[in-house]
């Protein structure tokens, strides 16, 4: 296949990914943004198998055929709560690669370069291994953290800043050494793959469970300039593009995850919020006072006098996919003339757009799905909050006891609607390990129980009720 052919090819792919993100940033259009990725993606791979550089197309069809059954399999396995596990173990796999293609060019460069020009390339070479190590290690430490095999805690050494100064000051060093010594030194870059693994591994290790959305988009970023890392290693412009729209794209996400909790980026990457006890006498339950529970007949009376429902879900909804039957209840609940919005966190449930997708899943109207902010203000005109499987993102103590490890993090205020009713199976906290005042609320009835047997227990009641009131 000619240079240009190649070119252009790679061009149309670099834009096809560009559309493919534009299209994923809005519900109604992220379907659409998604065939433009795989559409930009098949012609990345087909252009660079049969382009004009000698690849045994044998090795690359076999590995090629291994990785999309793996691939293949765990998508398929994969429960939808299990997803961000999966992102994250994703991820320190194109750090990793960044990393070996980083060694493998240093062992046999596949051009033989001098002077300036090898400089530079060794210093792409250098910064690529550094980000993908840090990337690989941070995204294996990310990924025990969420599926529950590392505790979320915050590990805080007494000196970690002054650990992690100098393991980049280390790498500072040995980066000179690489690229200003002929024969760019193999161990130098070697050491730097051993320090910056060691660094990943103790930044995540220092971050606590409520800051873990951001060291999720943050490792996705990381990933991206890893593989733009290895685009530069390459000289493959079109790994350059995707890596560079990963990257910035994860930044861009990142920045608006710290927003979102109402924190500095730095502050998050050095680590230490979320993960603390509860301060006593705060927030704690002890002082909080009585639980009111509530049955699904008494809900399914307090949907049928509402006027005006907002749903917030959370995590609890992912686990008990308890959106089919809320959707459901949605229907019945419009039909009747009833007003229902649904409010999202920017960091409910363990992904970015967690809960968009699963509402996408079970059909929820686009235009029925509110961001926070378009919702806070309402809740006092609000006559019925149903908190579904949610805790952390509707913790009054982030707004008003500073004492709460989370203090600070914008929540959606829903016990500031007349009544607010809270589906969860007990009393536990949420992920990030913090006791909430909301369950005590007078306001506030507990649904306990498993979320999707509450919810179509309520929609059975709430059917017949209306039924008896129609007759
Ligand atoms: P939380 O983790 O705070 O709370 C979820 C609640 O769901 C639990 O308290 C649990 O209580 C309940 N639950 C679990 N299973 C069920 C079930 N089958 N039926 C009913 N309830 C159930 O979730 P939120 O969505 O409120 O907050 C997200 C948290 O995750 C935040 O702390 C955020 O920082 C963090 N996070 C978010 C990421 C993101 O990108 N969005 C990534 C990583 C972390 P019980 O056991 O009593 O039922």
């Amino acid at each position: 296949m000619p240079d240009t052919v190649v070119s252009v090819a790679y061009l149309l792919a670099g834009v096809l990914f560009i559309l493919s993100l534009a299209g994923l940033s809005a519900q109604a259009t992220a379907r659409r943004g998604n065939l433009y990725g795989i559409t930009g993606m098949i012609i990345a791979v087909v252009v660079t198998a049969f382009g004009p550089w000698p690849i045994d197309l044998v090795t690359l069809a076999g590995i090629v055929a291994v990785g999309a059954v793996v691939g293949a399999i765990l998508a398929w396995r994969v429960e939808m709560t299990a997803m961000p596990q999966l992102v994250a173990i994703l991820h320190s796999f194109v750090g990793l690669a960044a990393v070996l293609v980083g060694i493998s060019g240093t062992i046999s460069p596949h051009v033989a370069l001098t002077g300036i020009d090898r400089q530079i390339h060794d210093a792409e070479t250098f910064l690529g291994v550094f980000i993908g190590s840090v990337t690989f290690t941070g995204s294996l430490i990310a990924y025990g953290k969420l599926q529950g095999l590392i505790r979320s805690k915050p590990l805080l050494l007494e000196a970690r800043h002054g650990l992690n100064l100098a393991g980049l000051l280390a790498c500072v060093a040995l980066g000179v050494i690489f690229v200003t010594t002929e024969g760019s030194p193999m161990w130098a870059l070697l050491a730097c793959a051993a320090i910056s693994g060691v660094l990943g591994i103790h930044l995540v290790m220092a971050i606590g469970g409520a800051d873990m959305p951001v060291v999720v988009s943050m490792l996705n970023s990381y990933s991206g300039w890893a593989a733009a890392s290895a685009g530069f290693m390459l000289s493959n412009d079109l790994l350059i593009i995707t890596g560079a729209l990963v990257g910035s794209s994860g930044a861009i996400l990142s920045y608006i995850m710290c927003q979102a909790m109402n924190r500095s980026f730095l502050s998050v990457i050095l680590g230490g919020f979320g993960g603390e006890e509860a301060a006593p006498g705060g927030a704690a339950a002890g002082e909080a006072g009585e639980v009111h529970s509530v049955m699904a007949p008494e809900l399914a009376q307090l949907l049928l006098d509402a006027r005006e429902v907002v749903i917030v879900p959370g995590y609890g909804m992912a686990v008990a996919q308890a959106q089919y039957p809320l959707h459901e209840l949605t229907q019945l609940l419009t039909e009747r003339g009833t007003r229902v919005r649904f409010a999202i966190h920017p960091v409910a449930g363990r992904l970015p757009g967690h809960m968009n997708v699963l509402l996408a899943e079970a059909r929820v109207p686009y235009d029925i799905v509110y961001e926070m902010d378009e919702v806070n203000d309402d809740f006092p005109r609000v006559d019925l909050v149903m908190v579904v499987g949610a805790n952390d993102i509707v913790n009054p103590g982030a707004k008003d006891d500073p004492s709460s490890p989370i203090y600070g993090m914008p929540v959606l205020e829903v016990w500031r609607a007349k009544t607010c009713v809270v589906s969860k199976r007990g009393m536990a906290t949420g992920y990030a390990g913090v006791e909430n005042p909301l369950f005590y609320k007078d306001n506030t009835l507990m649904l306990f129980g498993d979320a999707r047997k509450s919810i179509e227990a309520t929609l059975a009641e709430f059917r017949r009720v209306a039924l008896v009131k129609s007759a």
